[in-house]
């Protein structure tokens, strides 16, 4: 089986009309990506100086909660370098086997795009030192100790991975990076601009006062001041409205379940899950059953947001709520709130 397939453009699913969405969205070259600026300047060093030398760029390794723009970042960088881009994930590659092919077949200056680099199995990483460093891969010809190997040489490529949680990616293969770049959600001005730029792109008229609405419960994050402009776009159309107006954004958004802050229904069942059980510590085992949703996710998706806006605390015991998210939810500060509050 080819492990090999066209990564998801969005979060999931197929929705032809989605997918239309996001190819005339996505930025392709690094002048059109919008924020980021000490990212893009030293993207941009590097591109111009692999251009120069006629030189693949350095591996480069993107960090960062998802929804930020490193599957974009990837493709732009094929199109800067006039390369091609192949896609895998973490997740895909269970044995060096299934990248070998790939490998092999890859082109000088292409770039290999790894998303959820963080999951792939310890045995493919070692696979992939050599392929990064030497150019070259060890292919086995007999099973057990002692089995043969051949080396096969390959063309000089990027490798390109995508990590949520930097942290779970061992020393040595992190050091192969010649590039770290962690990707900061974004402030509001510039998701106004990611917002202004889609309307344009789309033909879509967005009032001035609801711009910055979108922008405020976007959490940081384009994709998802994206999602939230496709589905009041929608709303727009069916009132028969020329232009999306505060008040139709603001229906649209309470509709949706989606707060001032920001909050989906999602992170108010994390906060209440919390609350229930005396504001915490709660371990994530524990979080995780509660929600019905996987560990990971609920670290890498859910607790990021819940943590930079000062609701949610990590301490060694577990998680706790805090008083802000009390406040927040409406509820009063029990009084022996656990001391991260203080
Ligand atoms: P990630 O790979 O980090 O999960 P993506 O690259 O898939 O994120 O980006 C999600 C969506 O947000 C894409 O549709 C992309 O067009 C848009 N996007 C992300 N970052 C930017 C940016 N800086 N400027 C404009 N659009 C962006």
């Amino acid at each position: 089986m080819d492990s090999f397939e066209v990564k998801r453009l969005e979060d999931g699913g197929t929705d032809p009309d989605r997918l239309e969405f996001d190819r005339a969205l996505r930025p392709r070259r690094l002048r059109e990506f919008i924020g980021q600026q000490r990212l893009r300047d030293n993207l941009e060093v590097a591109i111009r100086a692999a251009r120069q030398r006629k030189e693949p760029l350095d591996h480069i390794l993107f960090c960062g909660p998802p929804g930020l723009g490193k599957t974009t970042l990837a493709f732009l960088l094929a199109q800067e370098m006039d390369s091609e881009v192949i896609v895998s994930s973490g997740p895909a590659l269970s044995r060096p086997k299934d990248l070998a092919g790939t490998l092999s077949r890859l082109e000088y200056c292409d770039i290999l795009f790894i998303d959820e680099i963080h999951r792939v199995p310890h045995a493919v990483c070692e696979f992939l030192y050599s392929a990064m460093e030497d150019h070259a891969i060890d292919l086995t010809l007999d099973d057990g100790p002692g089995g043969r190997t051949l080396r096969l040489g390959i063309a000089a490529f990027t490798l390109v991975g995508a990590t949520t949680r930097e942290g779970l990616l061992s020393p040595p293969f992190r050091s192969r990076f010649g590039m770290v770049e962690r990707l900061e959600t974004y402030p509001l001005e510039d998701l106004i601009d990611i917002i202004d730029r889609a309307a344009t792109l789309l033909g879509m008229k967005i009032d001035a006062d609801a711009r910055p609405e979108i922008a405020r419960r976007s959490r940081g994050v384009p994709r998802v001041a994206l999602r939230l402009q496709r589905r009041l776009r929608d709303l727009a159309q069916v009132r028969g409205l020329a232009s999306l107006d505060l008040r139709t954004t603001k229906d649209g958004l309470a509709a949706l379940a989606i707060d001032e802050r920001g909050l989906e229904a999602v992170d108010r069942e994390l906060l209440l899950a919390l609350i229930e059980r005396g504001g915490g510590p709660v371990g994530i085992k524990t979080l995780s059953a509660c929600l019905d949703e996987a560990e990971d996710t609920i670290q890498s998706v859910y607790e990021p947001y819940l943590l930079r806006i000062g609701f949610l605390s990590r301490t060694p015991r577990g998680r706790v709520c805090t008083k802000h998210a009390y406040k927040h939810l409406g509820l009063a500060v029990p009084e022996n709130l656990a001391d991260v509050n203080q």
